[in-house]
């Protein structure tokens, strides 16, 4: 008998563990994947092979919004019909997805990569904040619209950044309580995140 107690080989052990470290995927999920992929024809497998390394070399932050572009500047920030007396903030890029899909906000965001956390050790100079506070030196900024998600580390970046704008008589509006407590904006509904939206309240 093989020393070895495993019961596959160690080509399929490693891929599975590489992609049991993605997020929402569970051993179970891994082991489903890897046979799928083990599988599938090698041209499949080599397409996603390329978009996972052209992912990384084709995108990089807009300078302004810091959202995910293939651009210096992305798509929003350098768009003429949005409207740039709005910013809106999220905690992720993919927030922005979730957002626009309901086509109920035609203004510009802001990405923070990120939530305060004290208790992970996570301060304001980890995330992006000195940028937001550079594109609202110009007045044109009108409303700031915190969208950060509805966990405490959501709550606790939104109260933060409202200290922090409202002396530059900036409005301040949070999206509205329709939100339950603890919604990722990511996995939130079009309808949900529509009244948000149109319900948003000054903070
Ligand atoms: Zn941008």
């Amino acid at each position: 008998m093989s020393r070895d107690a495993s019961p596959t080989t160690e080509a399929v052990s490693r891929l599975i563990q590489e992609l049991n470290r993605l997020p929402g995927i569970g051993p179970k999920s891994a082991q489903r994947i890897a046979y799928y992929l083990l599988r599938a024809n090698e041209t499949e497998n080599q397409s996603l092979i390329e978009a996972i390394i052209e992912v990384k070399q084709r995108t990089k932050l807009c300078s302004i919004c810091l959202n995910v572009s293939e651009t210096d500047i992305c798509k929003f920030c350098s768009s003429d019909l949005r409207d740039r007396s709005k910013i809106c903030i999220v905690e992720q890029p993919q927030d922005i997805l979730a957002l626009d899909h309901t086509h109920k906000y035609n203004g510009l965001y802001h990405v923070l990569h990120g939530a305060l956390s004290p208790s992970d050790g996570i301060g304001p100079d980890d995330l992006r904040i000195k940028e937001l506070t550079v594109r609202l030196k110009d007045g044109i900024v009108k409303e700031i619209i915190l969208a950060t998600n509805t966990n405490l580390e959501g709550e606790q970046t939104a109260m933060y950044l409202h200290r922090l704008i409202s002396p530059l008589s900036i409005k301040v509006t949070r999206l509205a309580r329709g939100l339950p407590y603890g919604t990722e904006l990511e996995y939130a509904d079009d309808v949900t995140l529509s009244r948000a939206l149109e319900g948003r309240q000054e903070f």
